[in-house]
This record gives C-alpha cells, sequence and structure tokens, in this order.
C-alpha cells in the first residue's frame, strides 16, 4: 500500500485544490457544514451554478466513461478527488441517479434505456430512489416478495417497498420485484425502472429518530410499467441489483468528514476548556486515533480496486469500523457539550451537529448492510470461520 501520492496523483490533487479554491471556496461556503438549515437554504439557491461549474469537467461523476458525460477518472483520482471535495464539505450532487442507477445502466442498460436516462441524471433533471427493501426483506433481499405479472406491453406491480429514501422527492425509482414465485429465489426477481408519477403508487412518509422525513414506505396497486423499462433479461434482475449494490458500497464516504467532526470537538474542548472537559481528553484523543485509522481502512479498500482486486472482506471491515465510529464520535460529541448537547438548531454550540448526529447516527450501522451482516462477512471470508 502507498501512503502518498505518486507524481501524476499529486498533480491531479492540485488541480483538483485549484478548481475548488477557485469555484467553491467562498462561494458555496458561507455556511457549509452539509447540516443546517441556512446551508440547504444555500444549496437550493446556488447549486445549479455549482452543478455547471462540476458538469463543465465531467466531474459530477466522475467514475462514468466520458462518453456519457463523465470524466472516466481512475479509481485513485476518484478518491483523491473525494478526500478533497470532503475537505472543504463540498455536498454530494447527484444522488443515486448518479452513484447508483446510472453506472448500472452503463453496465446493463439497453441503448434506449441510456439514452433516456443517463443525460437526465446528470443534468439534475430526473432524481432517483431505491426501492429494494421490503418489511420481510433487507439483509436477505432476496425473500422480496413485490411482484410484477407481464401483460400486453406492461408488466403491472403489486407490492410495498420500505425504508425507500428520498421517495417523496424522486421522479423515478430503480427497483427490484419478483416475476417467477416458482424459482429459487434469486432466479424468480427482475430489474425496473419505475416512473414515481404512474398511477397506482402511494408514498408515505416515515418520520425518523431525529424527526426527519427522509425515507418512505412506496406502495403498489396495479402500477404499470412498460415492457421497455426492465434492465437486463427477465429473472436475471438479481445479478443486476448486485452489481447496483455494488456501486452503492463502494461509494463508502471519505473518513475525512470523521477526523473533521474531531478536530471541530478538540478546538471546542480547547476554547472551553478546564473543569469538566478535561476528563474528555483521553477519549478525544481515541477519537482521532480512530479516525485516522478509519482513513486507513478506506486507503486499503482504494489500493485493492486500483491494483483490480475485488475489495472484499476489507469493504465490510471500513464500513464497519467506520459506521460504528460515527456513532462514538457522536456520542462523544454530545458528552462534550454537556446539557448543549441536546440542543439542535444555527444558534446551538457547533450548529447543534452533535445532538442531530447521536440520532441520525443510529442508522448507520443498518443502512447499506448491518453490522451483524458485515460481522458474518468477516468472520467467514476474513478469518475462514464456518458458517454460523
Ligand atoms: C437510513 C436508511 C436508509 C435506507 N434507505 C434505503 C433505500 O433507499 N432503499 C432501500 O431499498 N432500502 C433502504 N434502507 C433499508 C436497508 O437496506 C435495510 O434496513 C437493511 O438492509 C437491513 O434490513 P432490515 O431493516 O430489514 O433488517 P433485518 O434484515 O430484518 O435485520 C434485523 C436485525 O437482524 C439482524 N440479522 C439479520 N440477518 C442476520 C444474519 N444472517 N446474521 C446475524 N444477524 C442478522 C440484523 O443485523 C438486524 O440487527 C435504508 C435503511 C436505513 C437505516
Amino acid at each position: 500500500m502507498e501512503f502518498g501520492d505518486s507524481p501524476r496523483e499529486a498533480e491531479f490533487r492540485r488541480e483538483v485544490r485549484a478548481f475548488l479554491q477557485a469555484e467553491f471556496v467562498g462561494k458555496y461556503t458561507s455556511s457549509g457544514d452539509g447540516e443546517s438549515a441556512e446551508y440547504e437554504r444555500g444549496q437550493r439557491l446556488e447549486f445549479r451554478g455549482w452543478r455547471g461549474k462540476l458538469a463543465e469537467r465531467g466531474w459530477i461523476a466522475p467514475a462514468w466513461p466520458k462518453e456519457y458525460g463523465g470524466a472516466g477518472l481512475g479509481v485513485m483520482e476518484q478518491f483523491i478527488m473525494n478526500e478533497e471535495f470532503a475537505e472543504q464539505r463540498v455536498p454530494p450532487v447527484g444522488g443515486m441517479g448518479v452513484m447508483m442507477v446510472g453506472p448500472t445502466l452503463i453496465v446493463h442498460g439497453s441503448e434506449e434505456q441510456k439514452k433516456e436516462h443517463l443525460s437526465r441524471i446528470l443534468s439534475g433533471e430526473a432524481r432517483w430512489c431505491q426501492g429494494f427493501s421490503e418489511s420481510a426483506a433487507g439483509s436477505d433481499l432476496a425473500s422480496l416478495q413485490t411482484r410484477a405479472v407481464r401483460d400486453g406491453d406492461d408488466f403491472v406491480i403489486n407490492g410495498q417497498k420500505i425504508w425507500t429514501s428520498n421517495a417523496h422527492k424522486a421522479d423515478w425509482m430503480f427497483m427490484l420485484a419478483r416475476t417467477d414465485p416458482e424459482a429459487p429465489k434469486h432466479k424468480g426477481i427482475s430489474y425496473y425502472l419505475v416512473d414515481m408519477k404512474s398511477p397506482g403508487i402511494e408514498v408515505r412518509p416515515l418520520t425518523d429518530l431525529a424527526d426527519h422525513n427522509m425515507f418512505n414506505e412506496v406502495f403498489f396497486e396495479d402500477v404499470r410499467v412498460p415492457a421497455g423499462n426492465m434492465v437486463g433479461e427477465l429473472n436475471r434482475g438479481w445479478y443486476i441489483g448486485t452489481t447496483t449494490l455494488d456501486f452503492e458500497r463502494s461509494s463508502i464516504g471519505s473518513a475525512v468528514g470523521l477526523r473533521h467532526r474531531v478536530d471541530e470537538m478538540a478546538r471546542y474542548a480547547r476554547q472551553h476548556g478546564g473543569g469538566g472537559l478535561a476528563c474528555l481528553r483521553w477519549e478525544l484523543a481515541d477519537r482521532y486515533v480512530e479516525a485516522r485509522v478509519a482513513r486507513l481502512m478506506s486507503y486499503r479498500v482504494v489500493t485493492m480496486q486500483a491494483k483490480g482486486l475485488i475489495p472484499n472482506y476489507e469493504a465490510s471491515m471500513t464500513k464497519l469500523y467506520a459506521s460504528e465510529l460515527t456513532q462514538r464520535i457522536a456520542n462523544t460529541g454530545v458528552k462534550l457539550l454537556g446539557l448543549y448537547g441536546q440542543l439542535r438548531g444555527e444558534k446551538a454550540p457547533m450548529r447543534g451537529r452533535h445532538g442531530t448526529a447521536y440520532l441520525r447516527t443510529v442508522s448507520s450501522t443498518i443502512a447499506g448492510g448491518t453490522s451483524e451482516i458485515q460481522r458474518n462477512i468477516i468472520a467467514m471470508r476474513g478469518l475462514g470461520l464456518p458458517r454460523n
């Protein structure tokens, strides 16, 4: 594993930094912490301009090939870009369209599907949500029961999805549905692109622990989806779905954000030090070390990818460690602030980030594969222990 940049990588890092200094810093960073209401207002107002700057370089979807509007960057360049963007707290652009369904269509989609969807993902005209999980199919996703039945030129979909992030804002959904209930469960599933305006779709919001309406239940009642919106072959959707999940997992966030949190806490402790805060010295030091470890773990995964290897239990280790660390950091944050740790909003110390994070990070060890599932993978594939 190489810890330093090669001369080419160092040059690319300089290019990214120069771009951010010229186009982002000072223009979009007035409040930018990624969570505050002020930030979100700024994002709504100014995002279009920023999106355009990224689009000029193909940096909305840096991993996509140039012919589809991306930049065709290699793994290390993408990692450097992620790191530098995280250093400046640049918010992500493009969501699940860029991260998950776009790259899946590039690999498995028909020419018509690529033509219809890819440019609208890049321009921000079409926002996407992921309809995979159901109430009895999360970790064991292949047990999903939502049905799609062929009827003339359409498939008719009935069933229910849950935990569908941003379904209430999405224009399209990529989803899995069962097309052959008699086949072994992985072999009777197909993959669809569904227009969220189709008659028969009902989105019901779910409120999370932090009082946000981020995810939803989505009900399908006789929803007609043109057969041309099926991706790949009938009953082969599971394998296309795993491609989508690989893209989701490979874009595990940069550890830089975690370090920012710890640095900010250390600054606060120095300013408001003495008395009660002194007893948190060791805890802050632990968080600092852990944030550095998380970074090294992502280096390992990225280095493997750059060498053409497919990270397996190594990616699970990184996900497990980073997601549990976000919870420990939030925990230390609320302890550091004492009673103020419960405040949320602009006027609270550190803009109420830790109070919000304390509630929101509960889900980080569930989303994208639970900690228990990651531990199973590490035990079996990493340590060679038997199943169960
Ligand atoms: C913030 C957030 C956003 C999400 N967004 C989306 C989205 O946009 N679209 C979407 O489709 N889904 C989404 N999900 C759903 C997510 O993919 C599932 O919650 C996750 O896969 C776990 O499934 P589950 O909730 O059904 O839990 P279950 O699979 O029912 O698990 C329940 C418990 O049992 C444990 N368990 C299960 N199987 C095993 C096993 N084999 N060995 C040991 N322990 C086990 C789990 O670890 C967990 O503790 C989101 C979830 C969260 C938290």
